[in-house]
Parts: structure tokens; C-alpha cells; sequence
């Protein structure tokens, strides 16, 4: 039995989750229903690879107007086939495709030289302008070159999210600056991350986000388990906590900013 301070309907959104991941084959559709028995309007659910199209796909078909997607092969992966401007872009004019991505730098698991990241950021931003889609970005150990590369390439237009979100304050502002939105994980409950925290307080709330990044990066008080959609209200709770704001408000806020980032064709 889900506990009773999950059955608030205040609506919030999970903008980054990979509902595809092979930790959900048990209790997917389960983990969906536990998404809506919460209050949620929404779930972005992300592809990172070609494994990845036809689950998402399937998933998207399966609840129209609740899972939204993306799709982008990921900046970890070196070896794997990048697709064209044109594939990608395709793609993220499926139904229910809302974004190209996730996309950007990733510096903490690949060594220089990496300018086949580089190039294939840059070909994932071209892909979103073709589409006219908006961009989520990976930035590990990246983030000020990430942004870089989002101003060169005038990505603000498109708009962007800086997605688990860990870097300095002046990356933060700058991704504002640049016409981006933040968003922060899990990992803004962890004891450790104060500095995080202080960050999360001091950047406008109509630029903020909350995610999972489920399977991946369970908040407090759930950090070991498997990481679950329904878990991103916990992150609207440090946000709410690190600006002063009522819960119910970051929640609110937050579904707000996602659905109009991403043009999503619902209500909140
Ligand atoms: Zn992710």
C-alpha cells in the first residue's frame, strides 16, 4: 500500500526519467500507476540509444498524454551509431516526442580527446532546431563547456535544460542567463550536498525543474532503492525547503515550467 502522504494531488511532473530501463521490467506499468495515484500529470521518459526506440515507442503508445519522450543517443557512449540530423530529427517529431536529447558533455566518464562528443552535441543541437524541439542536456564535469557550446549555437532559442543539475553556481546562472532551465535530481536531498542546495535557493523558481532520473539516483528518504518517478516530489521538498516556499508550490511551479519548455498539450 502506497503511504498516505503520496495520495496528495497537488499535480507535479517528473522531467527526466527512463521508464525503458530494464530495472522497471518488473512493475513498470505498476510504477505508471503509482505515478498517477500520486497526483502526477506527466512523465518525460528519455531513449539513450537504439535499444531504446522501440520500448519508448511502445511505452509513449501506451499512455497518450501522460509519458512524453526524448531520444538521443547519449554522450557516454563512444562506440555506438550515431544517427543523422535528419534521423534524429525525425524522430523527435513522433508523437509524443517532446525534446532531442539527452545530449551535451560528459567528462567524467570519457578522456579527451573528445571531439566526437563535441561534434555529436553539436549535431543533436542541429537536429532539435530542425525540429524545432527543445534540447535536454548531460553536462558531467562539463557543465561550463556544455553551456559554452549552447551559446555558440544560440540553443536559448530552442530552449534547453541543464538536466541533474551538479555544477557551480555561476554555470547555473549562466544556463539562466542563456535562456535554459535547471534541473536538479535526488541528489539535491543527499546530506553531503548543502552547496547544491544553496544553489537550488538562489535560482529563479520559473527556471527550476525537478526529476528523477529513475532508475538512477533514489532521493532521501528512498536513497539505495530503486528510483521511481513518484520520487521527484522529494526534490520539490529540498527546492521548497532552500527557498522558504510552501512544497505545494514547488511542485506546482515546476510542472508548470516543464510543461511549457516542452510545449506539452496539457493542463496544469
Ligand atoms: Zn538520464
Amino acid at each position: 500500500m502506497w503511504s498516505k502522504e503520496y495520495q496528495m494531488l497537488t499535480p507535479y511532473i517528473d522531467s527526466h526519467c527512463h521508464l525503458t530501463d530494464k530495472a522497471f521490467d518488473e512493475d513498470r506499468e505498476a510504477a505508471i500507476q503509482r505515478m498517477k495515484d500520486a497526483g502526477m500529470v506527466a512523465g518525460i521518459t528519455i531513449g539513450c540509444e537504439d535499444g531504446d526506440i522501440k520500448p519508448l515507442r511502445a511505452i509513449l503508445d501506451a499512455h497518450p498524454g501522460f509519458l512524453f519522450g526524448a531520444w538521443a543517443v547519449h554522450p557516454e557512449y563512444p562506440e555506438l551509431r550515431e544517427a543523422d540530423v535528419d534521423e534524429i530529427a525525425e524522430r523527435a517529431n513522433e508523437p509524443g516526442m517532446v525534446a532531442v536529447g539527452e545530449t551535451g558533455l560528459d567528462f567524467y566518464w570519457c578522456k579527451e580527446p573528445l571531439d566526437w562528443q563535441r561534434d555529436r552535441f553539436r549535431r543533436h543541437i542541429a537536429a532539435a532546431r530542425k525540429a524545432g524541439k527543445p534540447l535536454i542536456i548531460h553536462a558531467r564535469d562539463a557543465e561550463s563547456a556544455a553551456l559554452e557550446i549552447l551559446r555558440e549555437e544560440k540553443a536559448g532559442d530552442l530552449g534547453f535544460v541543464m538536466h541533474c543539475f551538479c555544477g557551480s553556481l555561476e554555470t547555473a546562472e549562466g544556463v539562466v542567463n542563456a535562456g535554459g532551465h535547471v534541473s536538479f535530481t535526488g541528489n539535491l536531498t543527499f546530506k553531503k550536498n548543502e552547496a547544491l542546495r544553496e544553489i537550488a535557493g538562489k535560482i529563479p523558481l520559473e527556471r527550476l525543474l525537478i526529476e528523477t532520473d529513475s532508475p538512477y539516483m533514489a532521493p532521501v528518504p528512498f536513497r539505495g532503492k530503486r528510483c521511481e518517478p513518484v520520487y521527484s516530489r522529494e526534490v520539490a521538498r529540498a527546492i521548497a525547503a532552500a527557498k522558504g516556499l510552501e512544497f505545494d508550490e514547488v511542485l506546482l511551479a515546476t510542472a508548470q515550467n516543464t510543461v511549457r519548455l516542452f510545449r506539452l498539450p496539457i493542463a496544469v
